[in-house]
């Protein structure tokens, strides 16, 4: 699940600063010929956010050079290298597909901030900041932060293009001592956690209890290793590049990869990519405990192909057992079973997106010379060896 708030919010107002994705400082010229230096921070519609001197403006894309707009079109493609050498900012597209992924299960655990007067609690692992309403011992922090640093981890080893996972500013996560905080600033009722996105970024709400935090005298600790499905999921969604939000992938894709990486064997800092038995178990089996299986048996009627994956996300969410189940088998299918297993088709669709193609043109990629039909036929085949059974509508 994700939540977009219609009104896009501007970050500055919620005292966050910018968020850079560390491109290096450049010479920007505009149509006056006037030129600055200042670093790129975010696209923001049509206009650049640019920082210079430690603040924000904006500009008007058009308004710039055919070489400054030729540089933001490498860097939404997301293959641009920094100039300067280090902190560069390479998509992974090429890297060999991960199998066992880990982190260091002893990485520090920073305080930066306990303000007791205002209740803001604020610590740090190396790509998260956690921003907490009750003090917390670091060994707690320490625990819990592996699961989002092996997401993080799992995310830059993927060669999907994506580079979120590599941005130098922490990733924000919010926690809560009580379900009713986490859901007054947001959280849905029932939900375990959520990421909330604004324009493409976006933070993470989650209860404490969700992470196993239970308060054991005056103290907190972490009572047990929870198996947290729901959270690697909306890890992941923060993760995620805004481009593969766009019509014709979110949903179907953002879900589908989510489910991917949630239902990968997780314990302890290490996440077992390509574990089919659990995935498959997830979507087939399991459901009646909330424990994040979908129960859809190993016999399942699926939509219409393209309308599935062109579908309102609303009407994505309606029937969402189905939709998630479907889109993990679906993406599951595209990364390992798709032409050649190496999931080529499917990065050149995410390659398509980061061009900002649109639907029916996003799909031929995807497609690669097969119609609709056969790209059905083509995924129910792959499945049926391995023992699901999906008849398309
Ligand atoms: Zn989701």
């Amino acid at each position: 699940m994700t939540i977009r708030p219609i009104l896009l919010v501007p970050m500055l107002l919620f005292g966050w600063g910018a968020f850079s994705l560390h491109s290096a400082e450049r010479s920007w010229t505009n149509s006056s010929g006037k030129t600055i230096v200042a670093t790129l921070v975010e696209i923001a519609g049509d206009k650049a956010v640019l920082q210079m001197a430690g603040k924000n403006f904006e500009v008007p894309v058009a308004s710039l050079s055919p070489d400054d707009r030729k540089f933001i079109d490498e860097w939404k493609k997301g293959d641009l290298t920094d100039p300067s050498g280090d902190a560069a900012v390479k998509a992974n597209w090429d890297a060999p597909w991960p199998a066992l992924v880990s982190v260091d299960i002893e990485q520090a655990i920073e305080v930066i901030k306990e303000d007791e007067a205002a209740k803001e609690y604020v610590y740090a692992s190396p790509h998260y900041e956690f921003i907490c309403d009750v003090k917390l011992n670091t060994s707690v922090v320490k625990r819990f932060s592996l699961l989002f640093e092996a997401t993080n981890q799992v995310c830059r080893e993927l060669p999907l293009g994506m580079v979120k996972p590599f941005r130098k500013e922490r990733h924000k996560i919010h926690l809560f001592e009580t379900r009713e905080a986490y859901i007054a600033k947001g959280g849905p009722p029932e939900s375990a956690g959520v990421y909330i996105s604004r324009g493409g970024e976006g933070d993470i709400l989650v209860p404490l209890t969700s992470l196993g935090v239970k308060k054991v005298g005056s103290n907190y600790s972490v009572d047990y290793d929870k198996e947290n499905t729901t959270l690697s999921h909306e890890i992941t969604h923060q993760l995620t590049d805004a481009e593969y939000y766009e019509p014709g992938s979110r949903g179907w894709f953002t879900e589908g990869f989510a489910e991917y990486i949630a239902n990968s064997g997780y314990r302890s800092g290490k996440f077992d990519i390509d574990d089919l038995g659990k995935l498959k178990a997830r979507v087939t089996a399991y459901g009646e405990d909330g424990n994040g299986g979908r129960a859809l048996g190993e016999d399942i009627t699926a939509p219409d192909l393209q309308q599935f994956f062109t579908q309102e996300y609303d009407s994505f969410l309606a029937n969402a057992q189905l939709s998630y189940g479907l889109s993990a088998l679906i993406v599951y299918y595209y990364f390992h079973m798709d032409g050649d297993k190496d999931a080529a088709n499917l990065k050149a669709f995410l390659k398509a997106l980061k061009e900002e193609k649109t639907p029916p043109q996003l799909f031929e990629p995807l497609l690669a010379g097969r119609t609709w039909d056969e790209m059905e036929a083509a995924i129910t085949q792959g499945w049926r060896s391995r023992g699901v059974r999906i008849t398309f509508n």
